[in-house]
């Protein structure tokens, strides 16, 4: 587990982990290793080629915007989404940009940004290749970087050597499966929260992974709340309107805790999800979980246990963060959190997992319990295709995250009245993920070339 729950929770902006925080990620670490190289003084202009996935669907995830945005020295957690578009515009009118705030380059992006989607570079679908030149046109350094889901981005080599990094902390719990980590929690008597603060704990002090999963569920929640009140269309030729603020509207008008009809909580908890994905639809600030599609499962489910289960507040949100992020650092190392890699069932059905195991955690599982309720999360997530319909994350993204966040709480309450034995282990789910989304077309692999992508009419 070479991984932290603060690399896989990452706070950012929508509507993309892979195709717009990961590549703006690359566009400012690209900066990074120009000034490190002492060539930074000496670019003139910057050449960037998108292939597959990135280039097939770029535009409607604004993986090209985000490349100016990285470039421009602006990163994921603290652009301030009302002035990522007025600095994407000043680009394009002057077909140049101020390189990491400082030096002026030439860049036209119509014309310095190409679309390869026919092409795939070797490691990964989600390819970026940069080339940076001198005052002459001589090509001074040339970079490849992979944006490799929920934000992770990788070089050559890093992909090459199928490592995504080169920690060698000890860890107390330094589990790297469902299995390791049962065995583990049997052999500490903690709970796989507890294990994961403890391994947290090499890495920073108690103070700050408090400090640290405090500002992570804030910003979860505030995402929800800013959901249920903006209105109006998101963006992109689809025109699909905002539902979360008239859904909203009409739940309050009874009490949240209150209902005639006991189903009316999915009907909050589909809201959460709606609100956050429409937000991340619209380039808002959301948290990786552990994608950007599939961002609003884990704040929804966390919200359900707030609003509706009064043994759930204090600061259990810890808790549920931890677990949760455990889940996910394992699919992260053992299959896959990529869209364009496995489907889907890497994005909405790791955070389904992952919120799965949260709640089960928080609600007094045994580890045996959380890890049925992580793996019940996910098995019934098999096979799902990603199949964003005119590129953008919003059909079928939005919704998927309400159904989605509705099956984590279903999956946590079978685990709970399980004793926690199970036919089909974490292990074995992930495994077959995995080899699904292998077997899977790459039609259906965020290209945008099967499935309801090409069985809607544009309008
Ligand atoms: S269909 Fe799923 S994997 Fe594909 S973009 Fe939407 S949320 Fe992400």
């Amino acid at each position: 587990m070479e991984l932290s729950v603060f690399d896989l929770f990452k706070i950012g902006i929508g509507p993309s982990s892979s195709h717009t925080v990961g590549p703006m990620r690359a566009g400012a670490f690209l900066v990074e290793k120009l000034r490190k190289h002492g060539l930074f003084g000496r670019v003139k202009h910057i050449r960037v080629e998108l292939f597959g996935s990135l280039a097939s669907t770029g535009k409607g995830h604004n993986t090209d915007k985000a490349i100016v945005w990285g470039l421009l020295g602006e990163h994921p957690d603290t652009i301030d989404p009302a002035q990522e578009e007025p600095l994407y515009q000043a680009v394009v009118d002057t077909g140049s940009l101020l390189l990491g705030g400082e030096r002026r380059i030439r860049f036209a992006p119509g014309e310095d940004l190409t679309f390869r989607e026919n092409e795939l570079l070797p490691f990964h679908p989600n390819g970026m290749r940069f080339t940076v030149e001198d005052a002459h046109g001589a090509e001074l350094y040339r970079k490849v970087f992979y944006s490799i889901g929920g934000g992770f981005i990788v070089g050559n080599k890093t992909a090459r050597d199928d490592q995504l990094t080169k920690e060698s902390t000890r860890l107390p719990w330094d589990f790297n499966s469902g299995a390791e980590m049962l065995e583990m929690a049997h052999r500490s008597g903690l709970p796989i929260s507890k294990m994961i603060f403890e391994n947290e704990r090499a890495w920073r002090s108690a103070e700050e992974i408090g400090a640290g999963l405090d500002r992570i569920h804030d910003t979860m929640q505030a995402c929800v709340e800013r959901g249920f009140t903006v209105r109006g269309d998101l963006p992109g030729r689809l025109r699909v309107e905002r539902r979360a603020p008239d859904l909203y509207e009409r739940l309050s008008r009874q009490n949240e805790g209150a209902f005639a009809d006991p189903l009316a909580v999915l009907d909050w908890v589909g809201l959460y999800a709606l609100a956050v994905n429409e937000e991340n639809a619209a380039g808002g600030r959301v948290v990786t979980a552990p994608t950007n599609g599939a961002a609003g499962i884990v704040p929804a489910v966390m919200r359900y246990a707030e609003k509706f289960l009064p043994a759930c507040n204090g600061a259990r949100h810890r808790s549920f963060l931890l677990t949760a992020g455990a889940i996910g650092i394992l699919y992260k190392e053992r299959a896959s959190i990529s869209g364009a890699e496995v489907g889907c069932q890497g994005e909405v059905g790791v955070a389904c997992s992952m919120a799965a195991a949260g709640l089960a955690e928080i609600l007094g599982g045994t580890p045996e319990q959380v890890e049925n309720a992580a793996e019940i999360g996910m098995e019934h997530n098999l096979g799902l295709t990603c199949d964003p319909v005119d590129g953008l994350v919003q059909i079928p993204c939005i919704e998927r995250n309400a159904m989605a966040a509705v099956k984590a709480i279903n999956a946590a309450r079978i685990a709970l009245y399980g004793s926690g034995h199970h036919l089909v282990s974490l292990d074995q789910v992930m495994a077959t993920m995995k080899q699904t989304g292998l077997d899977m077309s790459s039609r259906y692999k965020e290209t945008s070339k099967g499935g309801l992508a090409i069985n809607i009419t544009e309008c």
